[in-house]
């Protein structure tokens, strides 16, 4: 049975020419960037190298970008370096509901520590009206954090008009992009953002290495106190394979950007138009067309998203319930709820995450093997009254 990887949402696989990269560094060329031998001058080297060229793919300078343990730490890192810098500022953080557990946990632990956060609401789509935004800023607001592009819905965010407000009001504005860099265009200056996060793991990159990038002349707190490393905001010597294979992956996103979005939209417009002829009472969850071209959530009346996840998996497709992270509890996910997806739709959600290796017959495969799957957990459901049952 031919497997079928569509969760590139929680992790992508690794590409060749990524893993091809790294390995001369866990290997021959094993220095301490910060030695003054020739074996820690050679890493020092390959990692300037490598920043250069993740700045790039994003429009920024090269000591903009500080390389961290991945998005988590990145979005970490602005939150609470931003709180830290700049408190004598005010108190006020202003999110939306539908953050990842990185940005939401943060605010979380600020707002024990005495800050005040505001989570915007979005419309049923997923999005964050930019007039909210405006409204709710004050004069001790000191951050705006929002994220670029939703991981459950795929909602893309109008960041730039955002960010515009924000710089209006000398507000500092963070954007996780862990979902957008290296599959749509980001530019820092277009989106008009002071911090952005983002993995190297969601961009065919290895895990534990990602990177925020810091404007010139952000206040920020250093995140890691220790060597002075990273411009001393995030000490500890470098991992120097994750950044080349980082580095690598952003390359080959940059290059192959453009095609892999074009297929990609056309295989998700495909897998959204045919689940609807082919399954009653199903629903699409977030936008229909502000969203990213690899991303497809459902709602489907009368089944449990985990019964037919664990269907799927039995026929070698792999999805996703939700979000990867909330998929262990019952609770219907924070995003969907924040959608107003009523929660036994909620329920019975699933992502189909595409990626670069999804071709036409894998999606063929998933309108094939899903309407059957629906029909036989429908007609064991005790969700579903006998009348429907046989509609
Ligand atoms: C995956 C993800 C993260 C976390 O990134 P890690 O590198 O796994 O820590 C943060 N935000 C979003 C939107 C993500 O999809």
């Amino acid at each position: 049975m031919k497997r079928i990887y569509l969760d590139h949402a929680a992790t992508t696989p690794t590409h060749p020419e990524v893993v091809e990269a790294m390995l001369p560094y866990f290997g021959e060329s094993f220095g301490n960037p910060s030695s003054i031998h020739f074996l820690g001058q050679e890493t020092r080297v390959i990692v300037d190298e490598a920043r250069e060229k993740i700045a790039s793919l994003i429009g920024a300078q090269s000591d903009e970008i500080v390389f961290t343990s991945g998005g988590t730490e990145a979005d970490n890192f602005a939150l609470k370096g931003v709180a830290s810098a700049c408190g004598h500022k005010g108190n006020h953080i202003i999110t939306t509901s539908i953050e990842h557990h990185a940005v939401l946990e943060s605010c979380r632990f600020l707002e024990e520590q005495g800050f005040a956060v505001s989570y915007l609401p979005v419309d049923r789509y997923g999005l964050v009206d930019p007039e909210d935004v405006r409204r709710a800023i004050t004069d001790n607001t000191l951050l705006l954090s929002i994220m670029h592009a939703n991981n459950e819905v795929g909602t893309i965010q109008a960041i730039a008009a955002i960010g515009k407000i924000a710089r209006e009001r000398g507000v500092c504005f963070h954007t996780d992009a862990v979902q957008t860099v290296g599959h749509v265009p980001v530019d820092v200056d277009e989106l008009n953002v002071d911090l952005l996060a983002m993995s190297a793991h969601k961009l065919y990159g290895p895990k534990g290495i990602g990177a925020l990038y810091v404007r010139r002349g952000t206040r920020i707190a250093p995140f890691m106190h220790g060597g002075g490393q990273e411009r001393g905001l995030r000490a500890s010597t470098e991992n120097v394979p994750g950044i080349v294979g980082f580095a690598k992956a952003a390359e080959l996103a940059q290059k192959e950007m453009g095609a892999e979005a074009k297929h990609l939209t056309a295989l998700r417009d495909r897998l959204i138009h045919e689940l609807s002829e082919r399954i009653t009472q199903i629903h699409l969850n977030g936008h229909p067309s502000q969203r990213l071209p690899n991303n497809v959530n459902v709602g489907i009346e009368f089944v449990e998203g985990e019964a037919m996840a664990i269907s799927l998996d039995l026929e070698g497709i792999a999805v996703s319930t939700g979000s990867a992270c909330s998929s262990h509890d019952m609770e219907p996910s924070h995003v969907l709820t924040a959608l107003g997806v009523p929660a036994v739709l909620a329920r019975g959600s699933l992502r189909f995450s595409l990626g670069r290796g999804t071709t036409e017959e894998d999606v063929e495969r998933v309108l094939e093997v899903l309407p059957r799957i629906v029909a036989r957990l429908r007609s064991v459901s005790p969700l579903m009254g006998d009348r429907a049952r046989t509609a």
